[in-house]
């Protein structure tokens, strides 16, 4: 195996990735269902170019070249993670202040020294923010904001527009989204009634609701750039087994290629997470597993929250139930204790966990069944 200029391994020449490969394609065999080459009958086949070599995709109205995986950094405090996938060749990078206690954009910051211009740099940061999160990435400009917001008034804040707009008109940033956990078509409609957006970063959680799936195709039309998160098996970061592969690279190639995501951002923490999506990139994505992926859905009832936001407004108590649920997830299942701690922190005072009065009434409408009552107890007892 050879080395580039930067001293890392080769991975296109590496013999381990070839055997990886034929892992997948092997895989696929024994299972009887896979695809390979381009998904079948998908936007994907006809959109298909490059970006650095890999299967690449345009960024819809920014006109910005992406890869369809980009390095979503929730997972990353080492600089040399991110400089190996950067050379390479992943384009779209994102990072957020909160993330790893900050050490996420402190290890971005050291990265950008060097590699700024080789990148698209994506900050989970508002507007009025952004000057601080520039000077800690060392850099004048971010490529793409993307602060979190689920409802339409926040969406629909003037004050945030205008405070885009001279952020812009000052040269520190491109293009204005906004990370989103609810999965409500009538969310994602407004956004693209609105016309001031052009990406958005949409959890998918859940990808059996059609009518979300279609609210995501009428985005795709108006050239929004879609972002995929969350989609992806849990502890993805911890080194993969053959079965995780071969479930990530099925979801990855059902995100971009049926779910209408330009690129997948995936949490990437480890040399071991970073070769994974490298090797899903070299197999330009057609890795289909249908049963796999069903097996997976299945597992997800009664365990993981959809966010398809059926339960928004509804708790008497006033909880942010699938909030709380998800930050007890970080904790759980991403290791992340003190950023899910601080977001929990957040939440509105006595509306935390512990003020549920267990009614029972968001139990009976959660899509997945979940046991929210003792959920919402756990949560509290490992957050509080
Ligand atoms: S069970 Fe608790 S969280 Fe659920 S609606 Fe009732 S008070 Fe709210
Ligand atoms: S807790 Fe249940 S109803 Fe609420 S967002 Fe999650 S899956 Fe949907």
């Amino acid at each position: 195996m050879s080395e580039n200029r930067n001293g890392y391994r080769d991975y296109h020449n590496s013999t381990k990735l070839v055997n990886r490969r034929g892992f997948l394609k092997t895989t696929a065999a024994a299972l009887g269902v896979a695809a390979m080459g381009a998904y079948p009958g998908s936007a994907l086949a006809a959109e298909e170019s490059t970006a650095n070599g890999l299967p690449g995709t345009v960024l819809g109205r920014t006109g910005l070249k992406i890869t369809r995986i980009s390095f979503g950094g929730i997972l990353s405090s080492e600089p040399s993670v991110l400089f190996r996938a950067i050379d390479q060749g992943i384009r779209l990078v994102h990072t957020s202040p909160g993330y790893q206690n900050g050490r996420s954009i402190e290890a971005f910051g050291k990265v950008m020294k060097t590699r700024r211009d080789k990148v698209v740099l994506a900050v989970k940061v508002r507007p009025e923010k952004l000057d601080e999160c520039l000077e800690k990435l060392n850099t004048d400009y971010a490529d793409i904001i993307i602060p979190p917001m689920d409802s339409i008034q926040e969406i629909s804040d003037p004050v945030l527009r205008e405070n885009f707009e001279k952020a812009k008109a000052a040269g520190k940033v491109g293009h204005m989204g906004f990370a989103c956990h609810t999965q409500s078509p009538a969310l994602l409609d407004k956004m693209r009634e609105l016309g001031f957006y052009d990406i958005i970063l949409m959890s998918y959680s859940d990808t059996g609701n059609p009518a979300f799936i279609d609210a995501l195709g009428r985005l795709r039309e108006a050239g929004i750039g879609i972002l995929a998160m969350k989609g992806l098996p849990k502890r993805s970061s911890l080194k993969p087994d053959e079965k995780e592969i071969a479930l990530t690279a099925s979801l990855c190639t059902s995100m971009v290629g049926k779910y209408n995501a330009n690129t997948v951002l995936a949490s990437i923490g480890s040399f071991q997470a970073l070769e994974m999506y490298y090797d899903i990139l070299e197999t330009k994505l057609g890795y289909s597993n249908p049963v796999l992926e069903e097996r997976y859905r299945a597992s997800l009832e009664g365990n993981y929250c959809a966010m398809c936001g059926n339960c928004t407004g509804l708790c008497p108590q006033g909880l942010q139930i699938s909030n709380i649920i998800r930050f007890r997830m970080y904790r759980q299942d991403y290791g992340l204790a003190e950023y899910a701690k601080t977001k929990y922190a957040a939440v509105s005072p006595g509306c935390d966990a512990s003020s549920c009065r267990e009614c029972g009434l968001c139990e009976i409408s959660c899509t997945r069944k979940l046991p929210l009552r003792q959920m919402l107890k756990e949560a509290h007892r490992l957050l509080a």
